[in-house]
C-alpha cells in the first residue's frame, strides 16, 4: 500500500506549484509531481528566461538611444555568453526558490512521471510506487503547436524553448505566427542585431487584441528594424539547405538562418491519464468548470491544460481559489477576461476585460475614452512618448468594462487597469500580470492577509 494524501498534483508549473503550496498551507496533505524541473515552462522555458533576455534587449535599444538623453557613450556588440548565463542563473535561482517553498510550506516535491490510474490513484513511473488519494489536480501544462509541414527539428526549426537557449545569436530569422511570442522574440532578435521579419496569417499582429494595438506595434516595431509581414502565410518550406527557404502566399520567398514556430500551445497529457479517468475535452483542453472540476469526480485541472487563458498568472488564480474550495471554502473564478493580458514587446502593450470587439459583439452600448503618451510628462523625460490608452465604459451603468494599452510600462499599468475594473474583491481574486514589477505590491496585499503564497505564512 502506498502512501495517502488529500491532493496528488501532476505537474509544477505556476499552477501546480502554487497549488501545492496553497493546498498544503490550507492543512491538506499534498504531494506535487514533477518529471523535469519545478517551476514548468514559466520559470524555465518561457516568462522568467524570456524576460530576463528581454530585459538586456532594452537595454541595448536604451543604449543605442542615449544620444538623445544627453549621453555620449560608445556601445559595443552584444556578449550573448553573458546574457546567456545571466538568464540562465536567473531562472536556477527562480527554480530552487520553487522547491524551498513547496518544502517550507509542507507540500512534497516528487521528482517523478506520474499517471493517474483512475480516480484517487496515481502511479509513479520510475519509482512505480503508487500514491492514493481524495483529490488529483491535473496541472501538466502545454507545449508549442507544430506546423505539420515545418516540423521541429530543434535546430532550424525551433520553437519559443529553443529560441531562448540558442548558442549565438542568428543572422537572420523569420518569426512564423504574430502573437505574443513573435512579438516578445521578433524585438530580442531585432534588439540584438539579428535579421528579423516576423509573418502573421491574419492581418494584424496580435490578433486577439483590438486592430489599433498591432497596427501601432507594427509601426514602432520598423523603428527597431523589426519587419512584419501581415496577413501572409507559408505556402511551402523547404529546410533541407544552410538556410531555409519559405514561399510566402503573396508571392515573397524569405531566407533565413532560423524559423521559429509561434503559432500557439497545445495542452500535454497522457492517454493513459485520459483514459483512465474517462476526462472530456474541448480540441485538446481539459473541460473545466467554474469550480475548476473536470467530467470525472475528484479531479481537477487548471493552467494551460485546461487552456483557459495560456497564462502562467491566469493558472496562479485558478490555483488559489481550487486550494481554498479542496479546503471547504466557496470559490469560483467569476471571468477569464479580468485575467490581464500582457506583452512584452518593444513598446510593451497589455490588455484586460473586454476588446472593443468583444463589446460590440456582446451589442454592448459603451464608449472609448483615449489618452497618450505624448502628453504625459514622465514619458517625455523617459523619451517614451509613443503609444496611448483606450478605456471602454459600458454606458448603461457607467462601469470600465475594457482597457487596452501600447506604450510604456503598459505591463505593469495594467495591474491599476484591473483594479479600476473591479469593488470589494479580496486580493486573491485579483489577477495581476506574472512577471510584473507590479506582483510586489500583490504579494504584499495578499500578505496583509495572510494570504500570499510566495511570503512566509502569517503567524
Ligand atoms: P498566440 O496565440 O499568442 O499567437 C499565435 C499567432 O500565430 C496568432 O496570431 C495566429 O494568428 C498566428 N498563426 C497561427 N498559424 C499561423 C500560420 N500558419 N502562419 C502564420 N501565422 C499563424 O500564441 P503564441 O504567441 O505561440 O503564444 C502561445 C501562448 O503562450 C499564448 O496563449 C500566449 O498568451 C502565451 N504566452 C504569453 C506570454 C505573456 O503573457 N507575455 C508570453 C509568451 C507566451
Amino acid at each position: 500500500m502506498g502512501k495517502d494524501y488529500d491532493a496528488v498534483i501532476i505537474g509544477a508549473g505556476p499552477g501546480g506549484y502554487a497549488a501545492g503550496i496553497k493546498c498544503a498551507r490550507n492543512g491538506l496533505k499534498t504531494a506535487v509531481i514533477e518529471r523535469d524541473k519545478p517551476g514548468g515552462t514559466c520559470l524555465n522555458y518561457g516568462c522568467i528566461p524570456s524576460k530576463a533576455l528581454l530585459g538586456s534587449a532594452e537595454f541595448i535599444i536604451k543604449a543605442r538611444h542615449a544620444h538623445l538623453m544627453g549621453l555620449d557613450v560608445s556601445f559595443g556588440e552584444p556578449n550573448w555568453g553573458k546574457i546567456q548565463s545571466r538568464k540562465d542563473a536567473i531562472v536556477k535561482s527562480f527554480t530552487s526558490g520553487v522547491e524551498g517553498l513547496l518544502r517550507s510550506n509542507g507540500a512534497e516535491l516528487i521528482r517523478d512521471d506520474a499517471v493517474a490510474e483512475g480516480r484517487g490513484s496515481v502511479r509513479l513511473n520510475n519509482s512505480g510506487e503508487l500514491l492514493t488519494c481524495k483529490n488529483i489536480i491535473l496541472a501538466s501544462g502545454s507545449e508549442p503547436k507544430e506546423i505539420p509541414s515545418i516540423p521541429f527539428d530543434g535546430e532550424k526549426v525551433i520553437s519559443s524553448k529553443e529560441a531562448l537557449s540558442l548558442s549565438e545569436i542568428p543572422k537572420s530569422l523569420v518569426i512564423i505566427g504574430g502573437g505574443v511570442i513573435g512579438c516578445e522574440m521578433g524585438c530580442l532578435y531585432a534588439a540584438l542585431g539579428c535579421k528579423t521579419t516576423i509573418i502573421e496569417a491574419l492581418p494584424r499582429l496580435l490578433p486577439r487584441e483590438d486592430d489599433w494595438m498591432g497596427r501601432l506595434l507594427e509601426k514602432e516595431f520598423r523603428k527597431i528594424n523589426l519587419k512584419a509581414l501581415t496577413d501572409v502565410k507559408v505556402s511551402s518550406a523547404d529546410t533541407s539547405g544552410d538556410l531555409c527557404r519559405l514561399n510566402l502566399s503573396s508571392g515573397e520567398v524569405l531566407e533565413s538562418e532560423k524559423v521559429l514556430v509561434a503559432v500557439g500551445r497545445s495542452p500535454v497529457i497522457s492517454e493513459e491519464t485520459a483514459e483512465a479517468l474517462s476526462l472530456e475535452f474541448n480540441g485538446g483542453e481539459v473541460v473545466i468548470d467554474e469550480k475548476m472540476r473536470t467530467s470525472a469526480e475528484g479531479v481537477y485541472a487548471l493552467g494551460d491544460l485546461a487552456g483557459k487563458t495560456y497564462l502562467a498568472h491566469g493558472a496562479y488564480l485558478e490555483a488559489e481559489i481550487l486550494a481554498d474550495i479542496l479546503a471547504g471554502k466557496d470559490g469560483k473564478i467569476k471571468d477569464y477576461r479580468l485575467v490581464p493580458r500582457a506583452v512584452y514587446s518593444f513598446p510593451e502593450a497589455a490588455g484586460v476585460g473586454l476588446s472593443e470587439k468583444e463589446a460590440q459583439e456582446r451589442g454592448i452600448d459603451y464608449s472609448v475614452t483615449k489618452s497618450g503618451f505624448l502628453a504625459n510628462g514622465r514619458s517625455l523625460a523617459h523619451n517614451q512618448t509613443a503609444g496611448e490608452v483606450r478605456v471602454i465604459k459600458n454606458n448603461a451603468d457607467g462601469r470600465i468594462i475594457g482597457v487596452s494599452m501600447v506604450g510604456e510600462s503598459a505591463t505593469e499599468m495594467i495591474s491599476s487597469a484591473r483594479l479600476i475594473m473591479g469593488t470589494n474583491e479580496k486580493a486573491g481574486e485579483v489577477s495581476f500580470p506574472h512577471p510584473t514589477v507590479s506582483e510586489v505590491l500583490k504579494e504584499a496585499w495578499m500578505g496583509a492577509y495572510g494570504e500570499s503564497i510566495h511570503l512566509p505564512p502569517k503567524r
